[in-house]
Formats: structure tokens, sequence, C-alpha cells
């Protein structure tokens, strides 16, 4: 006789991803606290709002080298040649751009600002990677002098290249922005040449066929906080079958795949159910999705690998310190509460009609306005 066990069923009542439910459901319970936070990087609180003022913004340096290093040992030990770049946009301080490019980062910038402002940080002109929808004339002109890496967005920014590199005797490397359906919604549209209709390879050809350009990288940048791993294997698998195509056609080889940002942190958004360890897919998968693709590849024909990172490296780095300012509110006689017994108390706080105090603070949406997608955690 066989007899096959078959797993009991359990209400999804008690939420499997949430370990508050189990709190939540126990009457007596209060709850979780949220705990205090009382310095950052070793550095007391007061201290600190003591010697620059109230708010003030904080980065953690040692968060910010230790997600950077986690991030570049993921994909290295699985794909030795993976080269990465900070997005300016995503945060442009000083600070924080030398602390990566101490790291090993290169700067990827989307305007004139940013490009000057990376070679005002130090990087070099072949240490820019040049997105962005508009390049305005005069900073093409620098950054083609400077030998930074343009990646062409469309047919009119393609023209006026052409124009600019026309009496150069070496020819200038460039790479092409493609947006394709990497089975995600929504589907990034916006940035480059589209690759299923073809436009994206008819841009490869007339640069692969201009004397004065050379194709160096194909570029996509498929959206931001991506919580689905597979989506850069339907990405990289898609470039390689252009770059294959490509090679088919025009026997030119395309150096270098750049897969651009879109890795998560571990801040979630408004309406996720955490904690974010359980929601949002670590690094490493992103890794794996990338690379084994690329590793099917016999080794002479592996591309050279490039990530344009940016929330996922100082999200959880920042911080922004406020004072309670003032205290207002709702209260509940003192005599009241007392007299109530533990289950009245917990049914107040469950139908939300316990003490209500407010805290005035000075800081609020201005300068925190990425609070409007982020769900922040709050630390007293
Ligand atoms: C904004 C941006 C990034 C960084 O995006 P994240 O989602 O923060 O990683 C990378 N590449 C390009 C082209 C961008 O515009």
């Amino acid at each position: 006789m066989t007899q096959n066990y078959s797993q009991p069923i359990i209400s999804d009542e008690l939420g499997s991803n949430r370990p508050n439910a189990a709190a939540e459901r126990n009457y007596f319970a209060r709850g979780v606290q949220t705990p205090a936070l009382f310095e950052i990087d070793g550095n007391p609180i007061p201290a600190l709002v003591a010697e620059f003022g109230s708010p003030l913004f904080v980065f953690s340096e040692h968060a910010l080298r230790h997600k950077a290093r986690h991030a570049r040992e993921a994909f290295k030990q699985r794909y030795p040649r993976t080269s990465f770049a900070w997005s300016l946009k995503t945060n442009p301080l000083k600070g924080i751009c030398q602390i990566l490019r101490q790291e090993g980062w290169l700067a990827e910038v989307v305007s004139d600002f940013e490009y000057e402002k990376a070679r005002d940080l130090g990087f070099a002109g072949p240490e820019i990677l040049f997105n962005g929808p508009y390049k305005p004339r005069a900073i093409l002109e620098r950054a083609i002098e400077e030998g930074a890496l343009l990646h062409v967005d469309n047919w009119d920014e393609l023209n006026l290249i052409e124009k600019l590199v026309e009496k150069r005797r070496q020819p200038l490397d460039v790479g092409i922005r493609v947006w394709l359906d990497a089975g995600i919604r929504p589907v990034w549209s916006k940035f480059g040449f589209a690759l299923a209709n073809g436009e994206a390879e008819r841009a490869a050809e007339r640069i692969v066929r201009n004397p004065a350009l050379r194709l160096h990288t194909l570029h996509t940048h498929i959206g931001t906080y991506i919580l689905e791993p597979a989506a850069y294997r339907t990405a990289t698998q898609k470039l390689l079958a252009l770059r294959d195509a490509l090679e088919r056609k025009h026997g030119h080889l395309i150096d270098c795949l750049d897969l651009g940002g879109g890795f998560p942190s571990n801040s979630l958004l408004h309406g996720m159910t955490g904690p974010a360890e359980q929601v949002v897919p670590p690094i490493e998968a992103y890794a794996d999705a990338i690379t084994e693709v690329l590793n099917r590849l016999p080794e002479k024909k592996r591309p050279l690998l490039r990530l344009e990172t940016g929330r996922h490296l100082v999200d959880e780095a920042g911080y922004l310190l406020t004072s309670v300012v003032a205290v207002k509110g709702v209260h509940r006689s003192r005599a009241e509460q007392d007299s109530l017994s533990a289950r009245d108390y917990k049914e107040q706080l469950i139908a939300g009609e316990d003490s209500k105090v407010n805290y005035i603070l000075d800081a609020g949406i201005n300068p925190l306005y990425t609070a409007a997608w982020y769900r922040f955690e709050v630390r007293p």
C-alpha cells in the first residue's frame, strides 16, 4: 500500500511572507516596535545635528562601499569581464561620486551638466559613458574631443555625430542605445532605437559602414527597480542576437554589452509588503541571469559586460535626519487610558481609536521627494 503525503492546507490568512502577521493576529501582542537609530558609521546622531544642523542628509560611506563591493563581487565571480559605471543622475554629490570612483566605477552621464561634473571630479574622457536623449552640439564636440563613449540615442543625433567626425583619421568608438521588450511591463520605449522593427540593426549597420565610426557597445536600459531578474536574461539574449546578426552580415564583432541599471534597492515601494529580504531578489540573482547567458558563448566571443548601477548602490546608504519641533494631538486622559483592559486597549489600537499624536518635523516632502514612491523606514 502506498500512501501519499499531502501537505496540510494552512490558511493564507496568516500571510506567508509577513513576519508581522502572527503579531497582528495575536490579540494581546503589542506588535513590532521600530528600533531606534543612535548613530551612523559610529557618529552619534545628536553630535551630527549639533555640528551641521537639522534637517541633514547623511550618507554612510561604509554602506556605500559595502554595497558596491558586494555587487562587484557578485558579477566578477561569475563573469570577470564586468565593468561598472555610476549613474550620476541618481546622486551627483561629489563625495558619493568620488567614493565610487575609488571603487573602480566609471561615470555614466545623461546631460552636459553631468558630463562637466564628471570631468571636474577627475573622470577622464574615456571613463565617461554618455547616455541621454539630448546631447547639445557643444558638449558632443567636447566629448568627442576628450574620447568619451557616446551612446547614440536617435537618428538626428547620429546625423550630427556623423558630421562632427567627418574629418577624423582615427575612427571614433560609439555605442547605440536599443529598446526592447524584456518581458516586463511597462516596456521602456523612450531610450534609443527599437529592436523589434529592425531600427536598431539599421542604425548599427550605418555606423559599421562609416569609416569614421566604430561600433563598440550595444546598450539597453530596460527600466528601474526591476524585481524580475529574468528580464535581464531576455535583454542579454536579445542584444546578443543583434550582435550575432551584425557579425554574420558585416564581420564586425561588437566589444561590449551595456545592460544599463535598474537593479532594485532594499527600500520598499509603497504598496509592497516586506520585508525587503523576502521580496527583493538579491543582486546574485541578477548576476546569474545575465552571466549565464554570456558564459554560454565560446570564451573568445564573450563581450565586455557593462552595468550602470544607480539606486541599488546608494539608497540604503542615505539618511535624512530631521528633528521633532512640535507635538500635538488628541490625547486620551491618563485615567481613561489606564482603566482599559488589555483587550480593550488592543481593540482600540486595531480600530485606530487610540490617542493620536502628531509630530511636526523640520523636513517634509521637499527635501525628500523620493518619499512619494519609497516607503522609507522612519526610525526614532
Ligand atoms: C537612471 C539611469 C541608470 C540608473 O538607473 P537605476 O535604476 O537607478 O539603476 C542607468 N542608466 C541610465 C541610462 C539611466 O538613465
